[in-house]
């Protein structure tokens, strides 16, 4: 394994940020991630999926270590009389997965298409889309301590799953590397989930009655590709911004003040409002500040228009983050992960 020096991350963080890692390796086994995990010359090293979910505001000066390691495994093909077991390695591609299980006649990851990222990075937010979470087709994952390099399994309850949240976001959190991930997947009786969002309007536009696993996954593509822009193009890292969760008397002061402001009520006491319409009305929408901006189709994405570096764009969300607080007495707080 060949560790390089003075690396540029650009090609590796999908808003394009171009730092520098001090250190860098792309590894493709859990043996070569044991190796140095434990090698006292590179202390506390960064991990690297995808880098779609990161803001890099500045070189990295340690070693940062690309997570590539590939494979795919049936590892019970009769968990149940619908169901098989399937193993994938931390480091393949989300997308590259969802279109393998749709080719190979696997359900319930059909509605996560297109999202970017690793495999093993998936648990970490409990990953989302159209209807579906991650938790919903999860049985379990297998993970790496950093500093004792214990490996253990992890099951759905232990993973503490919530609304883009599980336990290696909070009590677990740069504990544990997750090096690869074991679905529950149908292989008949699939269940096709297209009430959610624009999925129902896209089928039946192509006159689509009895929906596939390939038909639904096409209209998630598409719908996506309508609205989020391909970090291919144009540098981001999807929702920037977590929905903020507030109080029932925080929301009436708000209601009192913007009597059309949406919500989603969740359990007693508690609701979510949506973060892009807050950033939307406090007028972001579509606004370019050199070449950083926010996106013109969904208020809730920053974008990079070119060179921006990782501060201005991070300045531009501590601009929305005190005008959505000034607007709305609300807290905003970033879904990626700012380093
Ligand atoms: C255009 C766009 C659309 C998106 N849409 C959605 C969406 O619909 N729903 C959704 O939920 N998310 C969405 N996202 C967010 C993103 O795709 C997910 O958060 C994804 O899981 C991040 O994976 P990654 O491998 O790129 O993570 P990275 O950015 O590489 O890493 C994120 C964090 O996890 C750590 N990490 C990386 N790999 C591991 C590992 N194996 N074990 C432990 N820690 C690790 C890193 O150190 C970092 O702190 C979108 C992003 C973009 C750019």
């Amino acid at each position: 394994m060949h560790i390089q020096e003075n690396v540029s991350l650009k090609q590796y963080n999908t808003f394009g940020i171009d730092v520098k890692a001090a250190f860098f390796a792309s590894i493709s086994t859990v043996q070569e991630l044991i190796e140095l995990l434990s090698n006292n010359k590179y202390p506390d090293p960064f991990i690297i999926g995808g880098g779609s979910n990161m803001l890099l505001t500045q070189d990295i000066k340690r070693l940062v270590i690309h997570l590539n390691i590939k494979g795919k495994e049936i590892v019970d093909a009769s968990f149940s009389d619908t169901e098989v077991l399937l193993k994938v390695a931390g480091g393949e591609n989300w997308h590259d997965f969802v279109l393998y299980c749709v080719g190979n006649n696997l359900g319930g990851v059909e509605n996560l298409s297109l999202i970017p990222g690793n495999v093993g990075t998936s648990p970490i937010q409990n990953i989302g889309a159209y209807g579906v979470e991650l938790k919903d087709i999860f049985y379990e994952c297998e993970v790496l301590h950093r500093t004792t390099q214990e490996t253990r399994i992890f099951s759905i309850e232990e993973c503490a799953f919530g609304y883009r949240d599980s336990v290696f976001k909070n009590k677990l959190k740069n504990e544990y590397v997750i090096t690869s991930v074991t679905f529950r997947l149908t292989k008949k009786d699939h269940k096709i989930m297209i009430d959610y969002g624009a999925i129902v309007d896209t089928l039946s536009r192509k006159h689509i009655e009895n929906p596939t696993l390939k038909d639904v996954s096409d209209a998630v593509i598409e719908i996506r590709q309508s609205k989020l822009p391909d970090p291919k193009k144009i540098g981001n890292s999807g929702s920037f911004f977590k929905n903020p969760i507030i109080s029932q008397k925080e929301f009436d002061a708000l209601r009192a003040a913007h009597p059309i402001a949406p919500y989603y009520p969740i359990g007693s006491d508690q609701i979510k409002v949506p973060a892009g319409w807050l950033i939307e009305q406090a007028g972001f929408k579509g606004k370019r500040y050199g070449n950083a901006g926010v996106h013109d189709k969904q208020a809730l994405v920053l974008v990079n228009y070119g060179n921006a570096s990782g501060q201005e764009i991070w300045n531009l969300a501590i601009k929305i983050q005190s005008e959505v607080k000034e607007k709305y007495n609300i807290t905003i707080e970033p879904e990626v992960n700012v380093l």
